[in-house]
């Protein structure tokens, strides 16, 4: 396959990695359909090979767009955190995985946060305990209430950001959390 790159995220995707992470996806990838990034989940249309990786200049951003950013970076890395927890609770073999990948799409779009805010690490956050919850179904409901919060973030603050750019991304990120809600809703 035609090595593509995502605009997103910045990764490049390629015959040995288009099928990553493909448990945290309603639909596989294959090498000639690539529908979406493998890395952070993006649509299709933010896959090219010649344009170059959305950036934003620091004039662009203000200190309110900084200030979301951070919060972003942050709800990302703790929903991260949560699916890498997660995915040693889980009993089910298949949820493991699912939770897994999850917690890698939801790393990769802390790093874009990271990136666009010019933060030099990712936070280190509080650790939460999650051995209360006890069965898989009761995981899967909070992973659905995350998901349903990390959507209601971008859609109250992609209209407070000062760059074109970034209320793209965080329009391409918020489907991608949409679609976490539905492999989430599965019982
Ligand atoms: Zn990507």
């Amino acid at each position: 396959m035609k090595e593509l790159k995502c605009l997103v995220c910045g990764m490049n995707i390629n015959g040995s990695n288009y099928n990553f992470n493909e448990n945290a996806f309603l639909y596989k990838n294959n090498e000639e359909h690539v529908e979406y990034c493998p890395f952070c989940g993006v649509g299709k249309e933010y896959l090219q090979s010649q344009q170059e990786v959305y950036k934003v200049s620091s004039e662009e951003v203000d200190l309110k767009t900084i200030k979301i950013l951070d919060s972003a970076m942050k709800l990302e890395v703790f929903n991260g955190e949560f699916y890498l927890e997660a995915s040693k609770l889980a009993k089910s073999e298949e949820l493991k995985k699912k939770f897994l990948h999850l917690s890698r799409i939801e790393y990769t779009h802390a790093r874009v946060h990271k990136n666009l805010g010019g933060f030099k690490e990712l936070p280190l956050l509080r650790r939460v305990d999650y051995t209360k919850y006890e069965d898989d179904t009761q995981l899967l409901e909070i992973a659905r209430k995350r998901e349903e919060h990390a959507v209601a973030f971008y859609s109250k603050n992609h209209k407070n950001v000062s760059s074109n750019i970034i209320k793209g991304i965080f329009n391409a990120l918020s489907e991608v959390e949409k679609e976490h809600i539905v492999l989430t809703s599965v019982k």
